[in-house]
């Protein structure tokens, strides 16, 4: 039995705050959960359950893939945040005006419907889904909701210990208001052990922990705070950009940070801040635990979490490798981070945001074909990820991942590091971020 958590429980009554028409707020009224959120016309409907940065983008290739199609964009947050470039401004070399930007401004532009709600349940049967204002069916259904942070993996049932973690040593890896106490437990940071736990793969942004910590080394060097970042990595090495981030470290911040491999975490334990794993006992004096990721609620709400041979769940929606499709329902796709393995050689696409949008219009593609009654051509998706190193002179160094389909059918990847950090690198991931903003936001 797969565990769906109790999917959010849905709440009757909700309050309504949504757009449900592109550009327009509509004024609160109480709904009733069970209502429909908007009637079905005669054109065929997409439905997007989750608008970052797969599902946003998928929502505005549609209009143009499948312009007959009526497209709408389900979303619980106010506005669009990026995690990418985040690291970064925790330092302040961007301000949080780059990192949030308007959701109706794109669904205007673009003639998609917007509605601001928590998603409660996806019922597949019925081609339907549940939010706190109400249901909406689909013709098709594309569930892009990242990832979720599997805390029950080291704590069970723990609520009390689960709650501790949360509110005093959070990641910030899903947008949320996580982010602004990371940003500020590093500034406020006075001296000691930071620690740091790295999920075991596949997670969220595979280079992005070694960024941060290279950034709160940074910081610890450049105000002479006392004290050493301690990076668990359950793996065996750094990877990706192993030797650029080796090299950073070796470098850069010989007495700050102390990297440990094979430090898969045993048992934490928030109240007395320690820390088991097969690599050792860690004490800290303050932290960032990222437990292990697995593909977000919704996924699991809609019964589409694969299964390994032995029957227990993989975490994460199990999909047709090239169309992209759900296994076993293809009016379902899944879209972004919640994507499960793809290919014999590599697994997962990285989990990141350049594969979330690209991916993200690959399948608007495939939808437009198949509602003009065309062949899907199948397309595969590149990578591209810039990670900041140093932070005076500011230094990155980048990855790069290629995809090509065997004549077998399976998929193969080539992986070019680089890791010389250059300030060119950190120029070319803010025009990478130009980039994608304009492709999907305004
Ligand atoms: C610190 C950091 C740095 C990163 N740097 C990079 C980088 O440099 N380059 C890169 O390519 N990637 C980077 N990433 C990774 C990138 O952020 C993710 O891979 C990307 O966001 C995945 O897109 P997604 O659409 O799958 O998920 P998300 O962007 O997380 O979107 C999921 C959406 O679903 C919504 N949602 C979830 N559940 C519900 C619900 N029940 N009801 C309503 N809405 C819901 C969420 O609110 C969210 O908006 C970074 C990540 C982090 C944390």
């Amino acid at each position: 039995m797969i565990n769906r958590r109790g999917f959010f429980g849905a709440s009757a009554g909700a309050i309504t705050l949504a757009a449900t028409t592109p550009g327009a707020l509509a004024a609160p009224t109480i709904l009733n959960s069970t209502t429909e959120i908007m009637p079905k016309g005669k054109a065929p409907r997409v439905v997007i359950a989750g608008g970052g940065w797969g599902g946003l983008s998928a929502a505005r290739h549609l209009r143009e893939k499948a312009p007959d199609a009526e497209v709408v964009v389900l979303e619980r947050n106010p506005f669009f945040w990026s995690c990418p470039i985040s690291n970064k401004w925790v330092i302040d070399i961007v301000d949080s005006a780059y990192l949030m930007h308007d959701m109706l401004a794109p669904a205007r532009k673009y003639g998609y419907k917007l509605v601001q709600t928590e998603i409660t349940n996806i019922e597949r049967d019925k081609k339907l889904v549940r939010t706190s204002q109400g249901t909406i069916s689909y013709d098709y259904l594309i569930i892009s909701d990242g990832i979720r942070d599997a805390y029950d993996v080291w704590f069970g049932n723990d609520q009390k210990a689960i709650d501790h973690t949360k509110l005093n040593f959070p990641s910030a890896y899903i947008p949320s208001s996580q982010a602004m106490t990371v940003k500020n437990k590093i500034r406020n940071f006075k001296g000691g052990n930071f620690v740091m736990t790295l999920p075991p793969p596949p997670h969220r942004c595979p280079p992005s922990p070694y960024e941060r910590a290279c950034i709160i080394a940074w910081h610890m060097k450049t105000n002479k705070i006392p004290g050493k970042v301690i990076i668990l990595d359950p793996k065996p090495r750094i990877m990706p950009i192993g030797g650029g981030f080796k090299a950073a470290f070796d470098e850069l911040y010989p007495d700050i940070i102390q990297y440990v491999p094979n430090a898969g975490v045993k048992e934490v334990d928030p109240f007395k801040k320690e820390i088991k794993t097969a690599a050792g006992d860690f004490k800290f004096d303050d932290a960032i635990l990222m437990p292990p990721h697995q593909a977000g609620n919704m996924v699991w709400s809609a019964d589409l979490i694969g299964k390994t041979p032995d029957g227990k769940p993989t975490n994460w929606a199990a999909i047709h490798p090239t169309h992209l499709h759900a296994q076993g329902d293809d009016s379902v796709y899944i879209v972004g981070d919640a994507m499960g393995a793809v290919s014999k050689q590599f697994g997962h696409y990285p989990k990141s945001a350049h594969v979330a949008n690209y991916v993200g219009k690959i399948v608007a593609g495939y939808i437009g074909e198949r509602l003009a009654g065309k062949q899907v051509t199948v397309r595969l998706p590149d990578n591209l990820c810039y990670m900041l190193v140093n932070g005076s002179p500011r230094e990155a160094i980048s990855v790069q991942f290629d995809y090509e389909l065997l004549p077998d059918g399976t998929i193969k990847q080539t992986q070019i590091d680089i890791d010389v950090r250059t300030p060119d690198l950190l120029e070319e991931d803010f025009k990478w971020a130009k980039r994608m903003f304009t492709d999907f936001l305004v």
